[in-house]
Parts: C-alpha cells; sequence; structure tokens
C-alpha cells in the first residue's frame, strides 16, 4: 500500500511539474537541438516548423497559435513566417516574451547574392536568415538564448551558462573539423538549389552559385548564366534540400557533369547536419 502510494504522488508530482514547465517556442529543428542542450529539461521545447516543411511558405497551424499563446518565451530568428504569428500570439497572450537571437548579428543584406543585378532588390528588410550554418554565428544564437533562458528562469543561470559554455566548445570542435575538412578542397565553388549556404560558404572561403532566384524559381537568363559560372569553375557538386524538388539541381547538374547531393539545412541534429555539408568537399 506504501508503495501504491508513493507510486500516485509521483504521478501526480510528475505531472504538476510538467504542467508548470514554461512553454518556450523555437522557430526551426536546429534551434531546438541548441536549446536543448542549453534548457535541458527545465522547459517544454515546441518547435515552428515541422520536419519537411519549406520554411519560407509554411504557414503556422490554428492548434500552434493556441500553443503559442500559453507559451512564456519565443526565440526568434528573422524568419518570414514568424512575425504575423507571433504578432497574433501575443495579442491572445500579453505575458509573451519574444527574444530575437538574431540580435547583434549583422545579417548578410542578399539572399542571393552573386547573382543579383545592381540595384535589383533582395530578399527582405530582414536579410539573409540562414545564420545557423555559421558555427560562429550558432555561437552567437547560443549566448542569446542562453541570455533569454535567464531572464525566464534566474535560477537556472549558473546551469545555463555551463552548458552554453560547453556547448560554445562543441561548435568550435565542428568548426575546427570542418575547416580541416575543407582546406584541400579541389574545387571552391559549389551550386545550391535553395540559398541556404551562403554564411558557410563566405567562413570557408567557397563561393556559392544559386539556382533559385530569390526563393523563387529562376528566369531562364540566370540558369545560363549559373551553369556557364559553374561550367568555368568546374564545380562538381550541386547541393539541394529534401524539402524542395530535385528536377532543378538535376538538370544543372546533368549541365555541368557534376553530382547532386542532399543536404538538410533544418535537421535537428546540428553537428550531423554541419559534418554532411562539410564532407561534401573533401
Ligand atoms: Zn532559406
Amino acid at each position: 500500500m506504501r508503495v501504491l502510494v508513493g507510486l500516485v504522488f509521483c504521478i501526480i508530482g510528475s505531472a504538476v511539474a510538467h504542467a508548470q514547465k514554461p512553454i518556450v517556442f523555437v522557430s526551426i529543428p536546429p534551434q531546438l537541438w541548441l536549446t536543448k542542450q542549453i534548457a535541458g529539461d527545465a522547459v517544454e521545447i515546441q518547435t515552428l516548423l515541422p520536419a519537411g516543411a519549406n520554411p519560407h511558405t509554411f504557414e503556422p497551424t490554428a492548434k500552434q497559435i493556441k500553443k503559442l499563446a500559453d507559451a512564456s518565451l519565443a526565440l526568434t530568428l528573422g524568419l518570414e513566417f514568424e512575425r504575423p504569428l507571433v504578432g497574433r500570439a501575443q495579442k491572445l497572450n500579453a505575458k509573451l516574451a519574444v527574444v530575437p537571437v538574431d540580435a547583434g548579428i549583422e545579417k548578410r543584406g542578399a539572399h542571393e547574392h552573386h547573382n543579383h543585378a545592381p540595384g535589383e532588390p533582395c530578399c527582405g528588410e530582414g536579410g539573409d536568415p540562414h545564420i545557423w550554418l555559421s558555427p560562429r554565428l550558432y555561437a552567437a544564437m547560443a549566448s542569446n538564448t542562453t541570455t533569454a533562458l535567464t531572464l525566464l528562469l534566474p535560477t537556472g543561470s549558473q546551469t545555463f551558462e555551463a552548458r552554453r559554455d560547453g556547448i560554445v566548445r562543441e561548435i568550435q570542435k565542428v568548426d575546427a573539423e570542418i575547416q580541416g575538412a575543407v582546406a584541400h578542397a579541389p574545387v571552391k565553388t559549389f551550386v545550391a538549389y535553395h540559398p541556404s549556404w551562403a554564411y558557410f560558404a563566405e567562413d570557408y572561403g567557397f563561393t556559392l552559385l544559386t539556382i533559385e532566384q530569390d526563393g523563387k524559381t529562376p528566369a531562364a537568363k540566370h540558369l545560363v548564366a549559373v551553369i556557364a559560372n559553374a561550367k568555368a569553375e568546374n564545380v562538381k557538386v550541386v547541393v539541394t534540400e529534401p524539402h524542395y524538388s530535385k528536377s532543378p539541381a538535376q538538370t544543372v547538374a546533368k549541365q555541368i557533369g557534376a553530382r547532386v547531393e542532399t543536404v538538410n539545412s533544418l535537421q535537428e541534429d546540428w553537428p550531423a547536419l554541419m559534418r554532411a555539408i562539410a564532407s561534401l568537399f573533401r
């Protein structure tokens, strides 16, 4: 009987503890990985973008908005879908704290830098949002995430900071590994379907040619230019992602004699994601 009573209390206790956990929203799975590492089980983390969805066309469900209205904290990244969503959630929940984890990060002004005509309008005022694909910027996101979690749960500050230090060391290790992997890359230009990899390219000395134009299907003229540039640079790799159609990448690859590789820039396991992109250039 005593055991049973103890068990019942245990179940009630954990249900209460669970119910009391603050809900923290993140936008994309790579942010989930980072926030989990720092917060541990102190919070319940929800990710807005479901696996396999395209972040540039994603529209949140009514259920997500309702859940967001129960949340304590939203960690935003500057993606298009966040603004209307967070605005609606804040109307329902005045206590929702919205903290940009891209704070202090200077974003690339152009979504697709290399193939822009001078003066052509670019990809929105927010700049290139793919900052998690640069280890140095991901480390900055770790710091901003830690600050936000500390504001939410001040008693956890020492734990969060210690975990942040650990995660920053892991990010630095991945960065060193990538540098080693790409140091002797025979070709320093690659083609990507979507312009996810501009920060990655910048950090590791690559030139990125992208098939998409401002997140849209490319004009024929643009494709011709990408193919010509890729041929001139002897490009061997065309990178696409599981949430985009494979055929534009295949068409370009065929024209230039390159191979198509699929890397998911939105996968949760950030070290695995970074190792996957780096391994294409060994
Ligand atoms: Zn994107």
